[in-house]
């Protein structure tokens, strides 16, 4: 037999925030089967990755704060190993000399306690306050802190997984429950998620819960103190799947599951497969929220089947859904709600490009992240952006050419990853002039809201817009949505009168509605209206969303009356944030002093 010569070509790296190359073997599915230790905060596991094709040579995978015990072949023979030293934002490559040509690889390995895709939550810290409790969080990069492997979302992947866990708590998957069985103390289940996901996909959460059906591929998962009020509040859940398939076409993740977090999830939602995580502030108690919940069933089309390649492309992910989600809200809805919730975004989009007046690379659909970390420049632009450029191809083409164009995109890059350029061929191929009327360049790459931008219309909005800040009558308000609520607060001047802030103390400091109540204490901090500030320690404490934590951090900060609150409250709140949401509110109090 000839003697093998190395290939050496040089590294073909598509994604800035992986190390995963396309000159090597490529993963096709991986088997884990993990023990969850709460006493040490560890995950103990062996996981088999079997790759596409069988392969040698040099295998490169991503890796964070993971301790590699053992790395074998097929045949259980040792293979060398170098874990690098970690790089800024990426983790450590695991670089792997596969000596002979083999069809899999087993790795040995521990997490670290502070494994950044997972928090471990104290009994304390749970609405039983009985069990202690796990969840992960991979989106962007943070699957390589859980597993090491290819984390980049063009390496798509089935897995297996086994997770053994203490008998009294639950384990929930974002995958096909396979079984479970008990022995002794502890409690194995069996998983399976036969749908190729990109890793930031893979989740899980291990705690005492408690479900209730809600249709018949649809069940919510909560505490068991939680779980009645969490059914009520998502028990039009089947509505919406209707709907969304009605324009998008089948779903195909089989189940759409709801898994209520703990307070401190960082996220209103997110899409994992099968089982999407919601925050529980996303239970108002009035179905007032479920706007959430049209966003992340929005995703098993836009983002879970067609996936961005990588960050930098996060757009086609979060634009597709916020069209996707208003679409869903309209058909459930009607026009006008759709129509509120565009007008609100508009102006969160505008509030963000200002957050970014230092950062304009970020104000890019497609921004260069070469060395950012996609957790530091995480905002609504691409969302809402990608959203109005969008609505104004849309425009351009009318409504019935831009749906059929939809579905022809969903069916080609179905179960797949893709960049900007790729829309944009297909876009073009089937809408010929369609990008340049609607002034994709501007849109795609440059700064800011380009010309052209379509501004929502809708009676609602012109008579908020008409009180031009001043109070609304009790009749009038007592029909708004929360999105009308939260327009009225953008539109009400800064600072507002004393008067004006008194009234809607009265009104509001006692909502539990958070996207109202937040809006009001943002509005009341930039008025100077201290009165609420027992209302915002009281938030800062019970929630961990950074959508609610930002604006509150944000505006005690800029105001030197109240600077020294926003550390001592961050000080005595930050071992119950998640690692995300901690990073964001350093990333706000390091700001100078004003
Ligand atoms: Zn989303």
């Amino acid at each position: 037999m000839p003697e093998r010569v190395p290939v050496c070509s040089a590294p073909m790296r598509r994604d800035p925030h992986s190390f995963a190359d396309d000159t090597q073997a490529r993963t096709d599915s991986f088997a884990l089967d993990a023990r969850v230790d709460f006493a040490t905060q560890t995950i103990h596991a062996t996981v088999t990755l079997t790759f596409a094709t069988p392969a040698s040579g040099h295998l490169d995978l991503d890796t964070r704060d993971l301790a590699i015990d053992q790395i074998t072949d097929a045949h259980g023979h040792a293979l060398a190993f170098t874990v690098h030293p970690p790089e800024p934002h990426l983790g450590s490559r695991l670089a792997i000399d596969l000596a002979h040509e083999t069809p899999a690889i087993t790795i040995r390995y521990r997490t670290a306690p502070d494994a950044s895709a997972m928090q471990w939550l104290a009994p304390a810290q749970t609405a039983g306050g009985v069990h202690p409790y796990v969840f992960t969080q991979c989106q962007a990069i943070h699957a390589r802190s859980l597993v090491p492997l290819q984390d980049s979302p063009g390496y798509r992947v089935t897995y297996t997984a086994t997770l053994t866990v203490p008998r009294a708590l639950k384990v929930v998957m974002a995958a096909a429950d396979r079984g479970r069985t008990e022995n002794g103390d502890v409690a194995v289940h069996r998983w399976e998620m036969p749908q190729r996901i990109p890793p930031y996909l893979f989740a899980f959460a291990v705690g005492d819960l408690a479900s209730r059906d809600l249709s018949p591929r649809s069940r919510v998962w909560a505490e068991p103190s939680v779980v009645e009020a969490a059914a009520w509040e998502f028990a039009m859940v089947e509505d919406h799947i209707t709907a969304a398939e009605s324009l998008f076409g089948p779903y195909d993740w089989e189940r759409f599951d709801i898994l209520i977090m703990p307070p401190s999830f960082p996220y209103g939602g997110m899409e994992n497969p099968r089982l999407t995580f919601f925050s529980p502030t996303t239970i108002a108690g009035d179905r007032s929220l479920v706007s959430v919940m049209a966003h992340e069933l929005a995703h098993s089309w836009t983002g879970n089947l067609v996936t961005n390649a990588n960050a930098e492309h996060f757009w086609l992910n979060e634009g597709f859904t916020m069209y996707a989600e208003r679409r869903i809200t309209e058909a459930t809805e009607g026009a006008d709600a759709a129509a509120l919730s565009a007008a609100l975004g508009r102006r969160e989009l505008e509030e963000s490009i200002t957050r970014f007046a230092d950062r304009p690379e970020m104000t890019k659909l497609r921004p260069d992240l070469a060395g950012v970390d996609p957790d530091d420049c995480y905002s609504l632009i691409p969302y809402e952006k990608g959203y109005f450029f969008l609505a104004a191809i849309e425009s351009v083409v009318g409504r019935s050419a831009f749906e059929a164009w939809l579905k022809t995109y969903l069916a080609a890059f179905r179960f797949g990853a893709i960049t900007t350029e790729q829309f944009e061929a297909h876009l073009e191929a089937a809408l010929p002039g369609a990008l340049s009327k609607a002034n994709a360049r501007a849109w795609i790459d440059g700064v800011g809201i380009p010309e052209g931008a379509v501004p929502p219309k809708s009676a609602k909005l012109d008579a908020i817009e008409g009180l031009h800040g001043a109070l609304p009558t009790a009749n009038v308000s007592a029909a708004w949505t929360a999105t009308e609520w939260n327009l009225y607060l953008e539109s009400v001047p800064r600072p507002a009168p004393d008067a004006t802030c008194r009234a809607l103390d009265a009104q509001l400091t006692s909502s539990k509605n958070y996207d109202v109540l937040v809006a009001w204490l943002t509005l009341a901090l930039q008025s100077g209206y201290h009165a609420v500030l027992p209302r915002v320690e009281q938030v800062v404490a019970e929630v961990g969303r950074m959508k609610y934590l930002r604006p509150m951090y944000t505006n005690l900060a800029s105001d030197p009356r109240t600077r020294d609150l926003a550390d001592q409250l961050f000080a005595k709140n930050r071992a119950s944030y998640h690692p995300i949401a901690r990073q964001m509110v350093e990333g706000v109090l390091a700001k100078p002093r004003a």
